[in-house]
């Protein structure tokens, strides 16, 4: 009777340690800044195709960091610039 309980509290407390892991695992997760190519890949679409969890973890991740949002934009107007160009050549060729 008494190991039994000895055995559900062991279990209870593992289940504890573990959601507390899950938990801080996913916080770290939010804070670590997203790697340039992610960053380019969520901008065109790429990411949620190649990882439903990276995809998550981005937009988790943008939501409350600043320095990310400036580099997305950032990469926003680059890829505008770019498109822009691209287009000035086709419009001057034709
Ligand atoms: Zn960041």
């Amino acid at each position: 009777m008494s190991s039994l309980y000895v055995y559900g509290y062991i279990l209870f407390t593992s289940a504890i340690i573990f959601v507390i892991y899950l938990i801080s695992k996913q916080l770290l997760a939010t804070r670590r800044h997203i790697e340039e190519e992610n960053l380019e890949d969520f901008w065109n679409g790429r990411l949620r195709n190649r990882s439903e969890d990276e995809y998550r973890r981005v937009v988790n991740h943008l939501g409350v960091c600043d320095e990310c949002q400036a580099r997305l934009d950032d990469i926003t107007q680059n890829n505008k610039a770019r498109h822009n160009v691209d287009e000035g050549i086709i419009t001057r060729r034709f």
